[in-house]
């Protein structure tokens, strides 16, 4: 064994879900995690997140693919589909439920919402922990009695488990020498997530963890708005002793009225960019450079 680490291989991904075209922002996200990889002869994966069967839509899949090739972004390996991986959720639910980190959730939506003890946490309502304190008869009753149910985690069972965790950062603007700097996860802040969701086979946080670990991806570069979901996929990745990646979280664009691009605005699709006949090697170049359309910038800028 020699004692100088080999570099490590650099694998980022871009995993949009299909829920409608995407927008200016997509492109820039994909294109700052294709170039990282490209950069350092490393990996980039494309990750389709469809398992919400009530959202995603194959149309919109054939979408994300033909406005990638449009930008001039090609992705290694066949696309990933996390429909097609179910199987390693529910192995890593199991595990979890064994390890009595999880408890199932009888409560409605109206249900958290009408707890006037709800707090809220940085994503919003922090589930009050009703079902938490169910026995197990209880819970077995409401279960063969058909009840539907969400698995959560106990994320105070959990954290105390594995103790307190960091996550490696890169700041971004990206910058080719700086060093990751660990930055303090804070799971509970977010109260007892939903793992496995009534109507969808696992939730977001746990397919994009388990995910991320199984396609070796090194470097993760997602917008601001998924912060709040790093401390989850540290505890997560801490549970089920996986690696942790380096994360990169680069601010969301903005309209004129400083409200962020949503999939809704169509006008700011790239596939209305392209009908207009905007030259995708330009506007490429531009968000590399960060240039953006007329009206639309970076939040913090
Ligand atoms: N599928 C998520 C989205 O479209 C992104 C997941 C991620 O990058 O971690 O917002």
């Amino acid at each position: 064994m020699t004692s100088s680490a080999a570099p490590q291989h650099m694998v980022t991904r871009f995993a949009p879900s299909p829920t409608g075209r995407l927008h200016v922002g997509h492109g820039w996200s994909a294109l700052l995690a294709h170039d990282m990889a490209r950069a350092s002869m490393g990996t980039f994966c494309l990750r389709i997140e469809d398992i919400d069967g009530t959202r995603s839509r194959p149309e919109h899949v054939e979408g994300i693919v033909e406005d990638l090739n449009w930008l001039g972004i090609g992705w290694d390996g066949d696309i990933i589909f996390q429909s097609q991986r179910l199987d390693r959720y529910n192995a890593a639910l199991d595990r979890l439920r064994e390890e009595d980190l999880l408890y199932p959730c009888f409560c409605t939506r109206a249900d958290i919402q009408a707890s006037m003890i709800a707090p809220h946490g940085p994503e919003g309502p922090v589930y009050p922990g009703a079902c938490r304190t169910l026995d197990d008869a209880q819970r077995v009753r409401r279960m063969e009695a058909g009840e539907p149910h969400a698995w959560r985690i106990d994320v105070a069972a959990a954290t105390a488990r594995v103790g307190t965790l960091h996550w490696n950062a890169l700041p971004f603007p990206l910058d080719a020498k700086a060093e990751p700097q660990p930055v303090l996860a804070a799971p509970t802040v977010h109260g007892d997530v939903v793992l496995a969701r009534k109507d969808a086979p696992a939730s977001y946080h746990l397919s994009c963890t388990l995910d991320d670990a199984a396609m070796a991806v090194s470097h993760v570069l997602r917008g601001d708005d998924l912060r709040g979901a790093t401390d989850i996929h540290r505890l997560l990745q801490a549970l089920l002793g996986l690696p942790s990646p380096v994360y990169i979280h680069h601010p969301l664009l903005v309209g004129a009225d400083g409200r962020r691009l949503a999939k809704r605005d169509g006008s700011l699709a790239l596939a209305e960019l392209r009908e207009s006949g905007v030259d995708p090697a330009a506007l490429a170049d531009a968000l590399r450079a960060g240039r953006f359309p007329v009206g639309i910038r970076p939040a913090s800028a």
